[in-house]
């Protein structure tokens, strides 16, 4: 996600028919202060500073009900450094750039990537509900980069005039951060694609903002002649609560295949237990693990990164303790590789 957002929707006046999820998302905490506060850390001899700095260039942004799921007074929080700015940020590291994985270079028209065979990857929007501190495209420049509605129309000529085409994927910044409005029109523009099979929609609002997977969707994406798979993005069990499991189950009711996706961070997630746990919990709530990216070198993230022979032996660890379907696949993106590369 960016600072400035592109002049993609124009923020709805908050009314009665407002659905709750916009309203949610327009209640998003932005600023450290509050958020130290609400989870009583903003006296906490590391986080003080913090609260008082000035709001960096990749604003905090994060939603209250996700809030709602980090522990009270708990320093480091495993949601809290997800979310929250840090004065390391700005540290200066070799090897981490602003476009790691070289997108900016694979884009074939405005907002749409064809790196791989048989499938796109179409930037349907700049905007998060979240800001995550690690995130690949904090510096990416969507303003440039992300379709406006009248530019999707140059990527679905691309798609329909490439046959091998039979998988769109929706990503963004977050594609259901879109109204269902738009987000409708963009399935059904696809939808007269013939040679298109698949719908995938990577999200992380499923997790960060659950209100978000509202009857409507379900309902859009259960009537599709496609063949619909969520990816979604949790990297820490205490992500996954009781309204993550009935946005899960709701998708999976309406036919709707769900994948996770999670980044290995240091701090986080990088232990045989944490991911073993998360593993275990998003299969409970009707989710599999897919991928486990090892971190794209963006500026500003190096302090999460897990060097490659470690990340390698945690995963080695979980396969001894899995069942072979939880152990998702270890990943880096290599930019100029036909596919992502396992480690
Ligand atoms: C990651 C990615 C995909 C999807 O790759 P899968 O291995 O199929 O999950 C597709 N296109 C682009 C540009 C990607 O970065
Ligand atoms: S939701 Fe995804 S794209 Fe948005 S900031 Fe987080 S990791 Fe990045």
């Amino acid at each position: 996600m960016i600072p400035a957002q592109p002049a993609a929707e124009k923020p709805l006046p908050l009314s009665q028919a407002t659905p709750q999820w916009k309203r949610e998302q327009a209640e998003a905490v932005t600023s450290p202060a509050e958020l130290l506060r609400l989870v009583g850390l903003d006296q906490h001899p590391r986080w003080k500073e913090q609260a008082e700095r000035a709001q960096p260039p990749f604003s905090l942004k994060v939603p209250r009900s996700y809030i709602h799921r980090m522990q009270f007074g708990c320093a480091d929080d495993p949601l809290l450094l997800q979310a929250l700015p840090q004065a390391v940020e700005h540290a200066e590291v070799a090897g981490f750039s602003a476009d790691p994985v070289g997108d900016l270079n694979a884009q074939k028209t405005t907002g749409l990537l064809h790196k791989y065979h048989g499938r796109v990857l179409l930037v349907a929007t700049g905007a998060c509900a979240i800001h995550c501190r690690y995130c690949f495209r904090r510096e990416y420049p969507y303003e440039q980069a992300s379709a406006t509605q009248s530019q999707w129309q140059e990527s679905l000529d691309y798609i329909a005039a490439d046959s091998s085409i039979h998988e769109v994927i929706l990503s963004g910044g977050d594609p259901l951060t879109l109204s269902d409005k738009r987000l409708h029109k963009l399935i059904d523009r696809i939808e007269t694609i013939s040679h298109v099979q698949r719908l995938r929609i990577h999200s992380r609002l499923p997790i960060v903002l659950p209100s978000r997977v509202t009857e409507t969707l379900c309902q859009r994406l259960a009537q599709s002649r496609l063949r619909c798979i969520m990816v979604v993005h949790a990297n820490h069990a205490q992500e996954l609560d009781h309204t993550t499991a009935k946005a899960l189950q709701d998708l999976r009711r309406a036919g709707v295949d769900c994948l996770n996706q999670a980044v290995l961070l240091a701090g986080i997630n990088d232990s045989v237990e944490a991911l073993a746990q998360l593993s275990e919990r998003l299969f409970e709530q009707g989710a599999l693990p897919y991928y486990l990216h090892s971190l794209d070198r963006v500026h500003g993230a190096a302090h999460f990164e897990v060097d490659e022979a470690r990340a390698k032996h945690l995963v080695a660890q979980l396969r001894e303790r899995l069942s072979g379907y939880l152990v998702p696949t270890l990943v880096r993106e290599i930019e100029g590789e036909s596919s992502k590369t396992p480690l």
